[in-house]
């Protein structure tokens, strides 16, 4: 290795200590969290076409529509339906 790609090796290294120290900087518990907390989501009522339990669903059920409840939901979803 001669001289001059030397230089480069040590500045490479330099970066690259930098970048992680930068990187366990953003890593280290901040007392705020980055992240803004959700809005709650809006939730419509709507009839379970499987068991009849009134239950929400995070979307406008629609006429004729088959509303499943998380339960029934997670049962055809078991099922494999
Ligand atoms: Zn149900």
């Amino acid at each position: 290795m001669d001289k001059e790609n030397e230089m480069v090796y040590v500045k490479l290294n330099e970066i690259e200590e930098k970048i992680d120290t930068l990187i366990r900087m953003t890593k280290a518990p901040t007392q705020q969290p980055l992240t803004q907390p959700l809005p709650p989501k809006q939730t419509w009522p709507a009839i379970c076409s499987m068991c009849g339990v009134q239950c929400q669903v995070p979307f406008k059920p629609s006429p004729g529509s088959q509303i499943k409840c998380r339960q029934c939901y997670a049962q055809s979803q078991q099922a494999g339906y």
